[in-house]
């Protein structure tokens, strides 16, 4: 792990490797692809990791759903199972950076300890109305919002615009229908 912002976008990224979409995560070469382009180049993966970091994924999907007090305690369980003591390394020659999982952890037990922790570190800050899913109809993706005031509804203004078409839709045939047309 090197920065909680890192982590929180590995984690919003891990859960929308499956939403309405096909799965993304489809062997092992296309987990290796995902830690590759979320900063991990040397990550060599096997069909036990992609499966134990599917499992971390769904733990981690009801996060962005459920209301703070439910969300609150995912995470908390999560951190009780895979965060230890956080320990500053610089191991490989690599700048100094924070290990929040155990030595030598799994990918999944680094990704778990690392996104529950991003998660946690990020509600803190921001609260869980920070952290939410899209809510635009055939939509399952997730997404946190630190910067905007207003809590934010869809994961992208293309879902936002798609929704809004489609209210205006409905009220115009609503319309149409109600003058006889
Ligand atoms: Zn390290
Ligand atoms: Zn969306």
């Amino acid at each position: 792990m090197t920065t909680p912002e890192r982590m929180v976008r590995i984690a919003v990224d891990l859960v929308n490797t499956k939403s309405r979409n096909p799965e993304k995560l489809t062997s092992p070469e296309a987990l290796g692809q995902f830690l590759l382009e979320h900063g991990e180049p040397a990550a060599t993966v096997d069909e036990r990791d992609l499966a134990q970091i599917k499992v971390i994924r769904e733990r981690i999907r009801p996060v962005f759903h459920a209301e703070p007090a439910d969300a609150a305690r995912i995470l908390n369980e999560l951190l009780t199972e895979y965060a230890v003591r956080p320990y500053l390394s610089d191991h490989d020659g690599s700048p100094w950076h924070l290990h929040v999982a155990k030595p030598e952890p799994t990918w999944a037990e680094w990704l778990a300890a690392g996104a529950a922790l991003g998660l946690a570190g990020f509600a803190a800050g921001h609260g869980f109305d920070a952290i939410g899913a899209c809510a635009a109809a055939d939509c399952e993706r997730v997404f946190v919002n630190a910067a905007e005031r207003r809590p934010r509804r869809f994961c992208t203004p293309t879902c936002s615009s798609r929704t809004r078409v489609a209210s205006y839709r409905a009220r115009s045939k609503a319309a149409a229908a109600d003058s006889g047309h």
